[in-house]
């Protein structure tokens, strides 16, 4: 019997979030022969985006366009997404583990009494099922699991799964589907925009961090130059975050973000557990302390035991002239 999955996909400033090409690919993962993998676009004025899922790997996909979706508010969202589950009828749904996925996805699973597994890494194919991954205890263990029937619920965490390559010439259909707006309990007054992430921390290439040795507000600002230079976020501990040097948004670790870059570089951060647990899969972490006992240096794969206000300025100048 074949089964059909659906990936929630999500879009910032207009275009698709990297985290929705690598749903899908995890849909196609755990999907068999014959299955059907679709995507749902929810939002204002995104229609123009359904191709580059398709290119990407969906069959179908579904658009819920209206200027009252143009921001996330969990009932609106909610209320379209179940318009096309009614629609699609689909036997697993696939979000991204982002803030408006941790926020949809149980909802979704507790109205369909789905199962639901959270934040994967990783989906294999093993005796016929979808076997997913997940990292349990800040990162400490890795869990295997599946599930033992339909309907399931995921989480993927961004950055973890690759993408498959986009084929322009793939065909799919778009199925747009009505949507009344129902009277809202809570409704959005404003949006104030944070100009600071210019890049997604969350799916960045390369996140620069800074730690209480940063010392000031200011003391952030060579890592700004060094993210500018190799395209890269600006992250933080919390230290940073609790010392007034920088927005909690940047923070880090278990009650912060999670980030796999491909670089991750901590400057003048200790290495605390609780740090550790944002950033510790990441591909390669170097670590920039002037204590050599630091327990960052544990994890680190480089480490430079030097002032961080002489080392990134000069890191910076020689990326510079790469
Ligand atoms: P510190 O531990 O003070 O380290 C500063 C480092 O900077 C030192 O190693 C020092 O040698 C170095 N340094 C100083 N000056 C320089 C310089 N000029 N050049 C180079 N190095 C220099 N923390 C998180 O980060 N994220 C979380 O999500 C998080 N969640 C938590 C949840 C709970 C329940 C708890 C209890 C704690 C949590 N913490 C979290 C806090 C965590 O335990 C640490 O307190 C915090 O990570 C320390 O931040 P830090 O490394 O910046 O500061």
């Amino acid at each position: 019997m074949s089964h059909s999955y659906l990936v929630v996909a999500e879009s910032k400033g207009g275009l698709l979030r990297q985290v929705s090409f690598e749903t899908i690919a995890a849909a196609k993962t755990a999907a068999e022969d014959g299955d059907h993998v679709a995507a749902v676009l929810i939002g204002s004025g995104l229609s123009s985006l359904a191709g580059e899922l398709i290119s990407h790997g969906a069959d179908k996909v579904y658009v819920v366009d209206h200027a009252g979706l143009a921001n996330y508010n969990p009932e609106a969202y909610s209320k379209a997404l179940q318009s096309v589950i009614g629609a699609a009828l689909p036997d697993a749904l696939l979000f991204g583990h982002t803030a408006i996925g941790k926020d949809l996805a149980p909802r979704t699973a507790a109205i369909l009494g789905a199962g639901q597994i959270s934040d994967i890494t990783g989906v294999e194919q093993k005796d016929g099922r979808a076997v997913f991954t997940r990292p349990i205890y800040a990162g400490k263990a890795i869990e295997k699991k599946a599930f033992t029937s339909f309907p399931w619920v995921v989480t993927v965490r961004p950055s973890n799964i690759a993408v498959q390559e986009a084929q322009e010439d793939r065909s799919g259909e778009v199925v747009n589907i009505a949507y009344e707006a129902p009277s809202l309990r809570t409704v959005i007054l404003e949006v104030v925009r944070k100009t600071s992430g210019k890049i997604d921390l969350a799916e960045a290439k390369v996140v620069i961090s800074g730690g209480r040795g940063v010392k000031s507000p200011g003391g952030f600002k060579p890592l700004e130059e060094l993210a500018g230079v190799l395209g890269g976020a600006v992250g933080a501990s919390r230290g940073a975050c609790d010392a007034g040097y920088c927005d909690y948004a940047l923070q880090i670790g278990q009650t912060g973000k999670v980030v796999t870059p491909e670089i991750y570089i901590a400057c003048g951060i200790s290495g605390a557990i609780q740090h550790l647990a944002g950033m510790s899969g990441s591909r390669v972490i170097i670590a920039i302390n002037k204590d050599p006992e630091a327990p960052i240096f544990k994890v680190a794969d480089y480490g430079i035991v030097g002032d961080l206000f002489e080392v990134v300025p000069l890191l910076t100048e020689e990326f510079r002239k790469a």
